[in-house]
């Protein structure tokens, strides 16, 4: 009998290691262990508490125990559809949902059973590139300009598509952004509407932090190309409930062969949901006047520490236009490069690892995100502040003299990170 080694992995996965915001994590917990303090930029996860009232759902729940349809809890899917026609005026029903283990989950399904291309802008959310990877997926990376925000152009779209263009793709759009903090105008979307229709493209388009549009002005591209758009969204951000993983697909009745498909595939994986959340995720997508109220003030938290970051940094010397939803900063640290050379950073990897050793603050290099390795971008999740206590000082302050909600005492912890970062650009 010989004895080799047992080690053998299907060469797609081969390699690919932590998801990198997850590493980061554990290279902060690291350093924590050891005493020291770490600024946590890293991890996007929303800093705010579950609304009360969705809390109570979930208790009043706990006591389901039965397996529930693969494709989710008829009146979930019901309250989903309902959710998405106020907020976003689209014309769904029940059965255009689909209910998942996160939105994560469901994007990865989509691409297990669709033969297609992934076309992702650059820069774009950490997970889908391994994502199509391990589906087995090729990607076409469409560039964007930080001077645009680093929104892709419809004319770039459309000449990224011009060879091969009877191949099946999929347009992956995410707005607001992780990790830019930009949106798209109406204009825009429309923009990338026509050019999607014009190479008959699916559009999945990733809406998890629509509801943190800093305004309350989320648009979805599904009102400009309804018959070829997927709308992906769930709990995680705008309701604090990452870690109930909770997702959900909108499918248009033309793509209805698509939801089809995942949902047998998903009948042979995961088999459905957990049944307590999604009864309690009825109330969420009910939704109720805490709920708006916890949605104003969540956004006007974040709309104005992100602009105060956005701030600071400038002020360093970055790159940075004010974020337009969701809790995240890409800012762009080019124009200081020759200082940062001369310190021997060369890369996003030696700035976002400097800066955590140097300063204590961890947050992510561009190139998680698709940006080449020695372009001095980073991702910045303003998050680590206390979410409970900053949506109850804000709620005091009321409506009239909210002020600049950057100044929360419950924010002190990002603002101490971003001085501290500030000053360690500054060298
Ligand atoms: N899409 C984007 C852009 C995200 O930032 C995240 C989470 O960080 C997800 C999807 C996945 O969310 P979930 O699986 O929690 O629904």
């Amino acid at each position: 009998m010989t004895s080799g080694p047992l080690r053998s992995l299907e060469p797609r996965v081969d390699g690919l290691g932590l998801s990198a915001t997850l590493e980061i994590n554990e290279r902060s917990n690291a350093l924590m262990a050891r005493g020291e303090t770490v600024y946590k930029l890293g991890l996007g996860q929303s800093p705010f508490p579950v609304p009360g009232s969705v809390v109570e759902a979930l208790r009043r729940n706990a006591g389901q125990k039965d397996y529930l349809p693969v494709r989710g809890l008829p009146a979930l899917r019901e309250a989903v559809a309902a959710h998405q026609r106020r907020v976003c005026g689209l014309d769904c029903g029940a059965d255009n949902v689909l209910i998942g283990p996160g939105s994560k989950e469901l994007l990865f399904l989509l691409q297990v059973v669709y033969d297609a291309q992934l076309v992702l802008p650059n820069p774009s959310w950490v997970s889908y590139e391994p994502q199509a990877r391990i589906a087995g997926r090729d990607v076409l990376w469409v560039e964007s300009d930080r001077a645009d925000m680093w929104r892709i152009q419809p004319d770039a779209l459309d000449r990224a598509l011009t060879s091969d263009p009877d191949r099946p793709r999929v347009l992956l759009l995410n707005y607001p952004s992780n990790p830019t903090g930009a949106t798209y105008s109406r204009d825009h979307l429309q923009a990338i509407a026509r050019v999607a229709r014009s190479h008959r493209m699916v559009v999945l388009s990733d809406e998890i932090y629509g509801e943190l549009h800093h305004e309350g002005d989320h648009v979805s591209i599904a009102s400009y190309y309804p018959e070829g758009t997927i709308v992906s969204g769930g709990l995680s951000k705008w309701c604090g409930a990452g870690g109930w993983r909770l997702g959900t697909f909108i499918l248009p009745g033309e793509l209805s062969w698509l939801g089809d498909a995942m949902a047998s595939a998903a009948s042979e994986t995961f088999t459905s949901t957990s049944a307590p959340i999604q009864h309690a995720a009825i109330e969420a997508f009910e939704g109720n006047d805490e709920i708006e109220r916890y949605l104003h003030l969540s956004r006007g938290i974040v709309r104005d520490l992100g602009r105060w970051i956005a701030g600071e940094l400038r002020s360093a010397g970055a790159a940075v236009d004010d974020p337009e939803g969701g809790f995240y900063l890409f800012p762009d640290f080019e124009p200081m490069g020759e200082a940062l050379t001369e310190r021997g950073i060369r890369s996003s990897a030696d700035l976002t690892r400097r800066c955590l050793e140097e300063a204590g603050v961890a947050f992510l290099p561009g190139s998680c995100f698709g940006r080449p390795a020695e372009e001095r971008t980073a991702r910045i999740a303003y998050v680590n502040f206390d979410g409970e206590r900053a949506l109850a000082e804000a709620s005091e302050r009321g409506d009239e003299d909210a002020g600049d909600l950057a100044e929360l005492p419950a924010c002190a912890s990002t603002r101490e990170a971003v001085t501290r970062l500030a000053d360690w650009l500054r060298g």
